[in-house]
């Protein structure tokens, strides 16, 4: 009986055992399994994720080269081959000396092929990385002949139109200075005609001469206008500090209209580095236009300025270069604002002769001078409101 039971215990462990392991094998094998075919799909999602990118560098318009320190390039693709083109025919250019020298963080420009053999300019940049666990430079090369070709188009024609300008700048110069001595013939004949008839000029010929007094002295307004604003652009500029408060009092003074305007003004004023002559061109003609362009009893000119926010300035010892705005107010006749960009322009006036006497070139001159000066002018104003000028100018000229 004993034996019976021990060999069917024995029986019965003997037969557990192996199949405990089985299962277990079994376990571990599914488990394996599983492992393995998460790798697979990891492998698999890697593997396009490797295909994708490789696709975007091999399909890349831009050229991407991986040259060693050796110089020696590791990769390149298509778009990159096809820069060299001359070279890439011969085959693979990897294991080739690039050939151009490359420094970390530079942009360069670098004479290329098209495809058809054309030349192109092309612009590269060069980072530092690692390639196969080696120091290497991964330049990047994209075609900008077609930016090189406009900024060469756009130099020439700039130049071009400097050229223009300059030559239209003489003629103009030219022509108003020569034109002065024969109109200041024509005054003069007509003078002696008047003196010598004198007595026995009838009503007609008295108008006629009066008629051709006044076409001759608006000719030779207008002649001196263009004169000097052909002088402003030709003129180099002295610079020195100047107060504006005693400046524009002395302008004020020079107009001498006490009695016919009020002026209001601050006492302290700024001082800045200006040309003297370019001032006086524009707050002459400011204030003039202020008192001229005004049917108001009485008339008021205000004048008054005030600090900008800084702005840097290259120049040694100036720091921040300040801005200051200054204007000219008055309670004239208004401008409309649809001609506010118009009445800067050469020759552009709202009014008749009969109206308002004057050139239409006041305000190109005011326009020309502040530009001189780096600066800016605008106006606010509205029919029948008055108008006020501002002009910003630097409290130092940038070099
Ligand atoms: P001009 O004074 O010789 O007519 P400007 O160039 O100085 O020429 O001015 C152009 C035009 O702008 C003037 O004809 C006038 O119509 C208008 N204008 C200029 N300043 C003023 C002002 N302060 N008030 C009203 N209109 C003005």
């Amino acid at each position: 009986m004993k034996n019976k039971g021990l060999r069917q215990g024995n029986g019965r462990d003997a037969a557990c055992l192996p199949r405990a392991q089985l299962l277990q094998a079994i376990a571990a094998i599914a488990d394996l399994r599983q492992r393995l075919s998460v790798l697979e799909e990891a492998k698999q999602a890697l593997d396009e994720k490797y295909q994708r990118l490789r696709s975007i560098i091999l399909n890349n318009v831009d050229g991407v080269i991986v040259v060693d320190r050796e110089g020696i390039i590791r990769f390149i693709n298509p778009a990159a081959c096809s820069f060299f083109v001359e070279r890439c025919a011969s085959g693979n250019l990897v294991g080739e000396l690039f050939g151009i020298p490359m420094v970390d963080g530079e942009s360069t420009e670098v004479d290329v092929l098209s495809p058809q053999r054309v030349p192109r300019v092309a612009e590269m940049r060069v980072m530092e990385m690692v390639w196969e666990g080696e120091p290497a430079y991964l330049a990047s090369l994209r075609d900008i002949t077609a930016r090189k070709q406009m900024e060469q188009a756009l130099q020439e024609k700039t130049m071009e139109l400097e050229s223009a300008n300059a030559e239209l700048s003489q003629y103009a110069y030219v022509v108003s200075h020569d034109l002065r001595a024969p109109l200041r013939a024509i005054r003069n004949y007509a003078d002696f005609i008047r003196e010598d008839l004198e007595g026995e000029l009838n009503t007609d010929l008295r108008m006629y001469l009066d008629g051709l007094n006044t076409a001759v002295n608006e000719a030779d307004a207008f002649v001196s206008d263009l004169l000097e604003l052909s002088r402003l652009g030709r003129r180099d500029s002295t610079f020195e500090v100047i107060d504006m408060g005693a400046f524009l009092r002395q302008q004020l003074a020079l107009f001498d209209a006490e009695d016919e305007v009020e002026v209001v003004m601050p006492e302290e004023w700024p001082g800045i580095e200006a040309d003297i002559v370019l001032l006086e061109q524009i707050f002459r003609n400011l204030i003039s236009n202020a008192i001229k362009f005004n049917t108001s009893e009485p008339k008021r000119l205000e004048l008054g300025w005030r600090r900008l926010a800084s702005e840097p300035v290259s120049g040694e010892g100036k720091g921040g270069n300040k801005m200051y705005e200054f204007f000219v107010r008055d309670n004239g006749i208004g401008i409309d604002p649809r001609y506010h960009a118009r009445i800067f322009q050469m020759f552009e006036r709202l009014h008749t002769r009969e109206e308002y006497d004057g050139t239409g070139m006041g305000l190109a001159i005011v326009k020309k001078a502040v530009d001189k000066l780096q600066g800016t002018i605008r106006v606010t104003s509205s029919l029948g409101e008055g108008s006020t000028f501002f002009v910003v100018l630097p409290e130092f000229q940038a070099l």
